[in-house]
C-alpha cells in the first residue's frame, strides 16, 4: 500500500473554522428564530469595483473570438498587470524591482502555503503568536514543526504578541532561519511602525534570516509612520519575500488573485555552503506546479489600477473602515479594551477578567447572538482575546453594536 505524508496526520483536526461553525450551526437549530450577525470569518461583503467587472467582461469577450482568444498565459503573469503593480504599489513608494521579481498568483494563501517548497527541511522557523494558521500548518506539513505539545509546536520559536507588550514582538532569543511576519496583523489588527520594522530586517540581515512578509492589508494602513512595503525598509531586498493579496484590498477573495515579491538578492544556502538566489527557485516551482492565474482575473486585478478603479476600492475600504470605527467606538462604551481597527479591518478585544477566548464566543453567541473568533484559535497567546471583523454590512455592524450597547 502507499504510505501517506504522516506529517499530515500530526495535524490537529479541529480546524479554527469548522469548529465555529459547528457550535454556530448547534444553536441555529436549538433557536431557529435566532437573528445571529456573523463577524468571525474575515471575508468581504462588499462587491466587486466597477472598473474590475467591467474590465472582467471585455476579458470574456476577447476569449470568445478566435483572433483575440488566449490559452495558457506566462506562469509568472502578464506583464500588463507586472507593470501595473510595479509602477502603482512600488514606485511610488520609491521602490525599484524588475518584472521578473514580480510572481501573479492565485492568491497569497497559495503562496505563503507554498513557500516553504524551496527551503530545506532543516530550517527554523519563527512566527508571532497570535498567527495566520497557514504560516505553520504549511510546515508542519513539510516536516519542520516537531511536535505539539501544549498547544505548541516543539520546534516553532513563537513571539507573543499581546496587550502587555503593545502587539510588537521581540526578537528571537534563539537564532532562526525563517521569520513569518504579517503587517497589518491578522487577527490583531495591529501594526508595526517603520522604527520597530527596521529591528527585523537589521535581525534578518545579521542573522542571514529570511523574512516572509505578508502584505495582505496593505491597503488598509491609514498612518503615516506604518510601511505599506517591507522594501521601503533599507536592506530588505536581501532578505524578505513580501506577499500581496487583492483578495481583502479589492474584494477578490472568490475571484483569486495575488502577487509574491521575491527580490534577485535573496539568497539562501546549500549544505556545501553555496549560496542560491531563491527567485530563480521559485520560478521554478511556480513553472512545475503552477499554470497561471486565469487572463480574466488579471485583466480585473490590472483595472484596480485605472484611477476609476483606485477610487471604487477606496470607497470601498472607507466603508470597511468606517465600520471597524463603529466597532471600536461601541466596544469601548461597552467597557472592553480594544486593539487594532485602525489600520487594519480586524478588531481584537480583550475578553473580561478570567473568561477564556471559547467562554466569551459561546456568551456572544448566546447572550446576544454575535459570532465572532476565539483568539485562542489563532495561537496560544490569543488566549483571553476574541476577534471581531470589520468585513460586515453596515447595518449588521450596527445592529450587533447596539445589542452589545444593551447587554
Ligand atoms: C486573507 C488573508 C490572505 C489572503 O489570502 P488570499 O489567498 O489571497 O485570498 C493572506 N494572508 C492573510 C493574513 C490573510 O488574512
Amino acid at each position: 500500500m502507499a504510505l501517506v505524508n504522516e506529517n499530515f496526520l500530526k495535524l490537529p483536526g479541529n480546524y479554527l473554522f469548522s469548529e465555529v461553525a459547528k457550535k454556530v450551526a448547534a444553536f441555529k437549530t436549538a433557536h431557529p428564530d435566532a437573528d445571529i450577525i456573523r463577524l468571525g470569518i474575515g471575508d468581504v461583503t462588499r462587491p466587486l469595483p466597477p472598473a474590475s467587472i467591467e474590465a472582467m467582461h471585455r476579458a470574456v469577450d476577447e476569449l470568445s473570438r478566435s483572433e483575440t482568444f488566449r490559452g495558457y498565459g506566462p506562469e509568472q503573469g502578464y506583464d500588463f498587470l507586472i507593470e501595473s503593480i510595479l509602477r502603482h504599489d512600488y514606485a511610488t513608494r520609491g521602490i525599484s524591482l524588475s518584472p521578473s521579481e514580480v510572481f501573479v498568483s492565485d492568491g497569497a494563501k497559495s503562496d505563503t502555503g507554498n513557500i516553504g517548497d524551496i527551503l530545506g527541511q532543516d530550517n527554523t522557523i519563527g512566527v508571532t503568536d497570535p498567527v495566520y494558521p497557514v504560516y505553520i500548518d504549511s510546515n508542519v506539513m513539510a516536516g519542520r514543526t516537531g511536535d505539539l505539545v501544549n498547544g505548541k509546536w516543539s520546534n516553532v520559536t513563537y513571539m507573543p504578541c499581546t496587550a502587555e507588550n503593545g502587539f510588537i514582538p521581540a526578537l528571537p532569543e534563539k537564532r532562526v532561519d525563517v521569520i513569518y511576519l504579517c503587517y497589518p496583523n491578522n487577527p490583531t489588527g495591529t501594526t508595526l511602525t517603520r522604527t520597530e520594522l527596521k529591528k527585523w530586517v537589521d535581525y534578518a540581515l545579521a542573522n542571514e534570516a529570511i523574512i516572509m512578509y505578508d502584505a495582505a492589508y496593505e491597503a488598509y494602513i491609514s498612518e503615516e509612520d506604518v510601511p505599506h512595503s517591507i522594501y521601503e525598509i533599507k536592506g530588505a531586498k536581501k532578505v524578505a519575500i513580501e506577499f500581496r493579496s487583492f483578495s481583502k484590498t479589492a474584494g477578490f477573495t472568490g475571484v483569486r488573485c495575488g502577487y509574491t515579491i521575491v527580490p534577485k538578492e535573496v539568497m539562501a544556502v546549500t549544505e556545501s555552503g553555496e549560496r542560491v538566489p531563491l527567485n530563480h527557485l521559485w520560478n521554478r516551482r511556480q513553472c512545475t506546479k503552477f499554470n497561471g492565474t486565469s487572463y480574466i482575473t488579471q485583466r480585473g486585478a490590472e483595472a484596480i489600477y485605472t484611477s476609476e478603479g483606485r477610487q471604487q476600492i477606496q470607497e470601498t475600504i472607507r466603508y470597511y473602515m468606517e465600520n471597524a470605527r463603529i466597532m471600536r467606538q461601541g466596544l469601548q462604551a461597552a467597557g472592553f479594551q480594544v486593539y487594532g481597527g485602525v489600520n487594519a479591518p480586524y478588531i481584537w478585544l480583550k475578553t473580561p477578567e478570567g473568561t477564556t477566548s471559547w467562554q466569551f464566543f459561546d456568551r456572544l453567541l448566546h447572550e446576544v447572538h454575535i459570532v465572532g473568533t476565539p483568539g485562542v484559535g489563532f495561537g496560544p497567546s490569543g488566549e483571553g482575546y476574541f476577534r471581531l471583523t470589520a468585513f460586515g454590512q453596515r447595518e449588521d455592524t450596527l445592529r450587533a453594536m447596539e445589542r452589545i450597547a444593551r447587554w
